[in-house]
């Protein structure tokens, strides 16, 4: 305090005080004293203007600084001396009648010596153009019973900006996580130790109820979560960042594909916190999944394009070109179709092709394909034919199927197809040749008329022309009686004797006349009706038998039946056979199936099974052409087959080939080491049979005993034994 007014109670009290003792003694003792006070106030003085704090002395009540220290006038940036003597008010702050009705209030209080209480508040100042910010703190002080007012503070412009920069840096990344697309963890040891709402909307959870959960509950499933979590860590723990796609749960229980990356925050402790980026991708995946779709298949009709049939088509010829069958390519035109498209617009012309679409795919199997060559033209595949024809019954039953009218919009559409093959690899080696006669072909069948269909190759078309022929004449045919059985006698080379029959069907067609079980057997195999035919066959084969039997009274014959594949696939063999044996009132013991190597192979333990119950019933098994398929000595065991049919290929050169004579009699002597007995079929002369007895062949068929006969024919040969030597 170095400036004082003469006014000054306290002050003048002292002087009083200090002269009234004498100017002498005053000298002696007192001005020691002084002094010493003087330096210490000097001492005080420059401690107050060192601090960086502002100190101002008010006089109260009025309010006038009376002092301050050099920090205010550095802060101000003006004297001290334009400040002293001037209201607070004048510093500029912007409370300042609040903070004098305090020290007012205050100092008419209850004064406790000097314990008054402070106040303090932060204020911004404006300093010309620039506003700073203050910390303000102000007490009353009592001094000789006057009041003061002492007003401390301290520029936090600095500290309230960074602070203010802190929580906006704060703010916008939280917004700038809570806003991202992207769900982000922060995971620990499988726990959420903190994510952003966008995580939690990905998964399904309401805001802020996922931390502190463990990461179980997005997986599917427990094997997912320990899977895919060992592989995770395994990456992590080697310090790398991991990333994957794959199935996570929603909190409902739903699934997602999400797209997760992974990596830990300080490589010194890969175990600890892991920071986790997840976005749900299935959208994305989808529309991959499409666009992958789309580049092979047609928008309107879902069917594959071109490209794809192609590409089957490149695939199904290796297959081909191995098991020696072919291939056809169908192009299909839809004749009237652009009439509708024009006079009905192109919505039911969309409509139109979507259905015709639906049709085709109806008609295919799951190796064919149908595809939309644009426009109105369809193309179809079918791999795996045995030959060229028998893709007629498929085209008859396209044709069928296009034929039925059309039903948009209550409207009936008819529409006509005219339809081109070109078949592999007789009429060309690849797509484009195959297409570009395909297309040849489907022109013919335009010119032909409505509804036809034409091969490319000339000859093939007879072909199919009489599949269609005899597929669609079966079932007349079976319905209608065409269908008779022959009888081929099988005798005993031993003994000479008849002991048997092969049963061998014959078709009396109207107009065609004879037709052999070579030409009709595949197409009824192709169309299913070998299923009712085989049932038929059984039936009548065992009644003649018994008949035969009754007739002459004589011990019973066994009638030998051909099974085909199909008949165990998909008809009841088992429930036939019993009916068949029920009806004729036959002895399971004198009926033999003849069943192919074929039929052993396929779903061998269904074959397997039913088979074995089928010997249950006392019924006579035996292979058909033994030594032209697979010839396994395994099935020969396990179906406990009781009889092996020696192929007639190989009795047809016996007498002239040492390589048959070898094979047969290989056959024999092998057979009769599995304790099976042997026949040997297409027996054309005495030479061949007097091998076969040589090998001791049990049995024999044959030309040079009999060729099928009807059964009425066959009866006399069964009442006059047929001898041996005949010639
Ligand atoms: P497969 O079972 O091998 O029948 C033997 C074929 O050889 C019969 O022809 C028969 O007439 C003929 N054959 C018999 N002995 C001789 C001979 O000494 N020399 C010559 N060259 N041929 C002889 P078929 O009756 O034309 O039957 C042909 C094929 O049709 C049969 O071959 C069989 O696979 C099938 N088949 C015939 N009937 C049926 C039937 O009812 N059901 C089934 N699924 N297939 C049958
Ligand atoms: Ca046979
Ligand atoms: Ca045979």
């Amino acid at each position: 305090m170095a400036k004082h007014s003469d006014s000054d109670d306290g002050w003048e009290a002292r002087r009083n005080r200090i002269i009234g003792l004498g100017e002498r003694s005053f000298r002696k003792s007192y001005y020691p004293q002084l002094r010493q006070n003087l330096d210490r106030l000097e001492r005080f003085r420059t401690l107050l203007d060192r601090t960086s704090d502002f100190v101002v002395l008010l006089a109260l009540p009025e309010g006038t600084i009376i002092d301050a220290n050099m920090a205010l006038a550095q802060l101000l940036g003006r004297p001290l001396d334009t400040l002293i003597g001037h209201p607070l008010a004048s510093l500029g702050v912007a409370d300042a009648t609040a903070i004098l009705d305090d020290l007012r209030r205050e100092m008419s209080g209850p004064v406790d010596d000097g314990e008054v209480s402070s106040h303090s508040q932060i204020a911004e100042y404006r300093l010309e153009a620039r506003s700073i910010w203050l910390e303000l703190s102000y007490r009353v002080a009592v001094v000789d019973q006057r009041s003061y007012g002492v007003l401390m503070g301290r520029d936090i412009t600095e500290r309230k900006r960074s602070h203010e920069l802190v929580t906006k840096l704060l703010a916008e990344k939280e917004a700038l996580l809570d806003n991202a697309l992207v769900g982000i963890a922060m995971l620990r040891r499988r726990r959420i130790v903190a994510c952003n709402r966008r995580f939690e909307e990905i998964f399904g959870y309401p805001p802020g109820t996922m931390a502190g959960q463990s990461t179980r509950r997005l997986y599917a499933s427990d094997d997912v979560f320990s899977s895919f979590g060992n592989q995770v860590y395994d990456a992590l723990n080697d310090n790398r960042s991991f990333s994957a796609t794959l199935m996570f749960a929603r909190a409902d229980g739903s699934t997602f594909w999400g797209e997760a990356t992974g990596r830990v925050i300080d490589p010194a402790h890969p175990q600890d916190d892991s920071i986790w980026v997840i976005s749900d991708v299935t959208e994305r995946r989808e529309a991959e999944e499409k666009a992958r779709f789309l580049a092979f298949h047609d928008a309107l009709t879902g069917l594959p394009n071109p490209l794809l049939i192609q590409d089957r088509l490149d695939q199904a010829k290796g297959f081909a070109d191995r098991a020696a069958m072919k291939i056809a390519l169908m192009v299909v035109d839809l004749a009237r179709f652009k009439t509708i498209n024009d006079s009905l617009g192109r919505g039911v012309g969309n409509r139109l092709l979507i259905e015709v679409a639906r049709r085709l795919r109806n008609c295919v199997q799951d190796t064919d394909t149908v595809c939309r060559q644009g426009g109105d033209e369809f193309l179809i595949l079918l791999p795996n034919l045995a030959d060229a024809a028998a893709c007629a019954i498929f085209l008859a039953k396209v044709m069928d199927n296009l034929l039925i009218p059309f039903k948009i919009d209550d409207r009936e559409l008819v529409i006509t197809v005219s339809i081109g093959i070109a078949v592999y690899p007789d009429d060309g080696a690849d797509f484009e040749s195959l297409l570009k006669k395909a297309d040849m072909a489907m022109y013919r069948a335009k010119g032909a008329g409505r509804n036809a269909y034409h091969f490319f190759n000339a000859e093939m078309n007879g072909d199919a022309e009489e599949q269609l022929t005899l597929h669609f004449g079966l079932r007349r045919a079976l319905d209608s009686g065409q269908f008779v059985l022959h009888f081929q006698p099988q005798i005993e080379i031993a003994s000479g004797t008849l002991i048997g029959a092969e049963a061998l069907i014959r078709w009396h067609h109207p107009e065609h006349g004879l037709i052999l079980p070579g030409r009709f057997i595949p197409v009824a195999e192709e169309n299913g009706m070998i299923v009712p035919l085989g049932e038929w066959v059984l039936r009548a084969a065992c009644c003649q038998a018994r008949r035969w039997q009754d007739e002459t009274g004589l011990p019973g014959l066994v009638v030998a039946v051909n099974l085909s594949a199909l008949q165990f696939k998909r008809g009841d063999i088992e429930r036939s056979v019993t009916l068949a044996l029920q009806e004729s009132g036959l002895d399971p013991s004198q009926l033999e199936l003849e069943l192919t190597e074929s039929i052993l192979i396929q779903e061998t333990e269904k074959v397997l099974a039913t088979v074995m119950r089928l010997k249950h019933m006392g019924v006579k098994l035996s292979i058909d052409d033994f030594g032209t398929g697979y010839s396994s000595l395994s099935y020969l065991k396990r179906f406990k087959v009781d009889k092996l049919k020696i192929d007639q290929s190989f009795i047809r050169d016996l007498a002239t080939d040492s390589e048959s004579a070898a094979i047969v009699r290989a056959i024999i002597q092998m057979a009769r080491s599995l304790g099976l007995r042997t026949i040997a079929e297409g027996v054309e002369d005495k030479p061949a049979l007097e091998l076969l007895r040589l090998y001791h062949c049990d049995e024999a068929q044959g030309y040079y005993f009999s060729r099928p006969v009807p059964a009425d024919e066959f009866s006399g040969k069964y009442r006059t034994p047929i001898p041996v030597c005949a010639s």
